[in-house]
Order: structure tokens, then C-alpha cells, then sequence
């Protein structure tokens, strides 16, 4: 029997995860990207991972099934995706630094357990929240492209176009209509199944396909800048800031040093700004990756010198009720959803490629429930709000 031909539509880490884990089973994926793969928030995140940061809710079993994941990828993928164990600090910064001043040293001594390069001169309070047992990193954009590159070695195929329109008869999904990147011709893409991970863009579907009115995931705009540490001077420690600034407004940004010499640094959001039509048309503002800056200034003088390397924006992909949406679009065959996994996508995206892959596959997730994170809750609730 012919592999099954499985269109994902989105090349972040959902719809690549997804492939990889598809291939794994011997399907034949074919993975159709608007704009580049990890062009959006699967490229533009932190990459940090943590076993246990999201028990006592539903997401708990995914995340501690993908943390798992994530450290088999780092041992049998091929590549180097910077995927270490980290120690995770909580560090409360009053003030951005002024640049020169001599109290630095001071502050390290107050605060042993933290590295010394976290010399910066407002640091207040601070605490270990994770071990190398509990957190762990890796770089989102490399592993997103490794599962791609994988999952095309094992048979599959990346398109570069956008996913337009799908084709339906007889309550299944025959195929998708790709417009494609540079001709912008149109042409059907047989499917045997179809799986939307299209990030903050899978609102969209609920215009595609009338079993999914009311469905809606919403972008949130974060900024993230990336800074040069050529000279290795951090070490793997991840910070959680509460951090306020000299205009007064409270921040949470997060600063992760990566193997390999370069620190991320992500937490300036902007709110109710409506998602562009493609992640191309995704742009920093200025104001936020001075900000970005200024934070990173505040936490060490090292990276208040740093050269800027990358300034950055992307839209996390956020459901009204926090959890991600994975599993079958009601009411139609062969079509699947995976996305709105907010701040947790790179983390969870093994369990959930490996999940889907299995219900697609095999007609059934035993690897994870999946029943949380079940589509169909919106459109119940949507029935239920007219009733
Ligand atoms: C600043 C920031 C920091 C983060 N840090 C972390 C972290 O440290 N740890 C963690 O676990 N998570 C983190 N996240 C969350 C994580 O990045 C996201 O949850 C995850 O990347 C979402 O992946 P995705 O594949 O669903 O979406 P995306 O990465 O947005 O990918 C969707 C893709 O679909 C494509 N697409 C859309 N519509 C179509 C169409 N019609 N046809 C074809 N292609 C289409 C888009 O071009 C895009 O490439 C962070 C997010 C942000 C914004």
C-alpha cells in the first residue's frame, strides 16, 4: 500500500514536529510554508524547556512527555540543535544599569548563587527555580529545520506557498489549494489527511471550513533581540526577570545565553496588534528592542556592550482558554488541528507530533491524552453561548 500523503500546512515546530514524527510512521509528508520554515515564533523564541513548569494543569502529561523528547531528539536528530541542560534563576532588577558604575562587584558578592557575569547594578532579590534536572534549552529555529530536513530525508517534502483553500467531498478532505511563493499559481495538493499548525494564522480556518466557526486562536507581538557573546562569557544560566524600568512599567523578560556564543532576549509584548497577513510582514519596533537593550544592560555589563545581532517580533499563538488545540476538526474526516500553544510551543512540540502522528496513523494518541486539548471544545462552547 502507498505511503499515505499527509499536506501540514505551517513550517513552524508544530507543523515540523509533526512531519518528522508522520515520516516516522511511514507516511508521506508534505509540509506547505507561507513564508520560510521557522520564519515566525518557532524561529524567534527562546527555546527553553522545563519538565515540570506546567503540572497541575492539562498540559502537565504533554510537557513532561516532550521534555523527555527533547533530550532523545538531541541523541539520535544528527544535528546540533544547542540543546543543553540549564540552571534557572529569578532575578528581580529595580532599575536599568548606568552604564560604568562601580557597584557590580558588590552585587555578585551579595548574590552567590548566581554567575558572574550576572554583575549588572539594580540586581535585587534572586532565587534557583531550575536545575539541570528540571530545565534544559534549545535553539527553536535548528531544531525546527532539523525535524524538516528529517522528515524530507525519510520521504517527505517541503512546498514553499500558502494553503488558500481546502477540498472537501463527501465530509472528507480531498486536498489543499496552495497559491504558490514567487509564481503565485494555484494549484489542489492531493491529501489522504491534512494537519492545520498554522500558528497565530489558524483563525483562518474557521473561514475555511464551517465546522470550525468559532474557532479562534489570537496573536500576541513580542520583540526578542539577539545579542553577541563571541567570547563565551555566560554560562548555561537562564534568568527570569521581574524587571522595572525608569518609566515605571513592570516587565517579565526572560535572557537566555545559547551554546555557541549568543544571547536571547525576549519580553516586550504589544497588545491588541492585529496579526499581518503573512509573518514577512512581522517588524520590531524600535522602541521595544531599545527597551530589550536597556534590560540587558541592567542585568550584566557585559551584555550592555554586546553587539546587537538580531532585533526581532513574532506573534505567539494563544487560545481563550490556554490550552493548545490538538486532535480531529469536528465533523469532518482526515483533518486535523495543532496550534495555540502560547508561551509553550517549542516545548511541547515533540509530544505533540508524536500524538498526532499516532492518531492519524494508527487512529488513536497513546503516547498523550489528548482529549484537553480536543478542537471541538470551541465549537461547543460557541453552540452552547447561542443556545
Ligand atoms: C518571544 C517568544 C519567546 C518564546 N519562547 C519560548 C520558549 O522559550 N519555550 C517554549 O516552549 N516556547 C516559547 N515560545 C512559544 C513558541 O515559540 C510557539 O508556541 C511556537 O513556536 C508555535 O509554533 P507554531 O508552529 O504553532 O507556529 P509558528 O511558528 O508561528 O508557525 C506557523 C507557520 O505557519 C505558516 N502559515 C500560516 N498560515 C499558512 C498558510 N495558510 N499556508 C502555509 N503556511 C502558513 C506561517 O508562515 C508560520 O511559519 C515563545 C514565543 C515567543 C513569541
Amino acid at each position: 500500500m502507498a505511503a499515505p500523503q499527509v499536506v501540514v500546512v505551517g513550517g513552524g515546530i508544530i507543523g515540523a514536529a509533526t512531519a518528522y514524527y508522520l515520516s516516522a510512521k511511514g507516511a508521506r509528508p508534505i509540509v506547505v510554508e507561507a513564508v520560510s520554515p521557522a520564519c515566525s515564533a518557532s524561529g524567534k523564541a527562546g527555546g527553553f524547556l522545563a519538565l515540570d513548569w506546567c503540572d497541575g494543569n492539562a498540559v502537565g502529561p504533554l510537557a513532561r512527555r516532550s521534555f523527555a523528547l527533547h533530550a532523545e531528539l538531541a541523541a539520535t536528530l544528527g544535528t546540533d540543535c544547542g540543546y543543553r541542560r540549564v540552571r534557572t534563576h529569578s532575578i528581580s532588577v529595580r532599575q536599568p544599569a548606568q552604564r560604568g558604575a562601580a557597584t557590580a562587584a558588590a552585587a555578585s558578592k551579595r548574590l552567590p548563587a548566581l554567575p558572574d557575569w550576572v554583575d549588572g547594578d539594580n540586581i535585587g532579590q534572586a532565587a534557583l527555580i531550575g536545575t539541570e534536572e528540571n530545565t534544559a534549552q534549545v535553539h527553536p529555529e535548528l531544531l525546527t529545520r532539523a525535524l524538516l530536513q528529517r522528515a524530507q530525508d525519510a520521504g517527505g517534502s517541503l512546498q514553499l506557498g500558502a494553503v488558500v483553500g481546502l477540498a472537501v467531498e463527501g465530509g472528507r478532505v480531498t486536498g489543499a489549494r496552495v497559491r504558490a511563493r514567487g509564481s503565485g499559481q494555484e494549484r489542489e495538493l492531493p491529501a489522504d489527511a491534512v494537519v492545520f499548525a498554522m500558528g497565530a494564522w489558524s483563525s483562518q480556518l474557521a473561514q475555511w471550513l464551517l465546522q470550525l466557526a468559532g474557532f479562534s486562536v489570537s496573536g500576541l507581538k513580542v520583540h526578542s533581540i539577539v545579542l553577541d557573546d563571541s567570547q563565551n562569557r555566560t554560562t548555561p544560566d537562564c534568568l527570569f526577570l521581574a524587571y522595572r524600568g525608569t518609566d515605571g512599567k513592570s516587565l517579565e523578560p526572560e535572557v537566555y545565553p545559547r551554546p555557541g556564543g549568543q544571547v536571547y532576549i525576549c519580553g516586550v509584548s504589544e497588545e491588541d496588534v492585529p496579526v499581518p497577513a503573512t509573518a514577512a510582514d512581522v517588524h520590531p519596533r524600535p522602541d521595544a528592542i531599545a527597551t530589550l537593550q536597556g534590560v540587558a544592560a541592567s542585568v550584566s555589563q557585559e551584555l550592555g556592550r554586546a553587539e546587537l545581532l538580531q532585533q526581532q517580533a513574532c506573534y505567539l499563538p494563544c487560545t481563550d482558554d490556554g490550552l493548545p488545540a490538538i486532535g480531529r476538526v469536528p465533523g469532518l474526516e482526515n483533518a486535523y488541528v495543532a496550534t495555540g500553544h502560547s508561551c509553550w510551543g517549542i516545548l511541547n512540540a515533540p509530544a505533540t507530533g508524536e500524538a498526532l502522528s499516532e492518531l492519524i496513523m494508527d487512529g488513536k494518541a497513546k503516547s498523550v491524552d489528548l482529549r484537553a486539548f480536543d478542537p471541538a471544545r470551541f465549537v461547543r462552547r460557541r453552540a452552547a453561548a447561542r443556545a
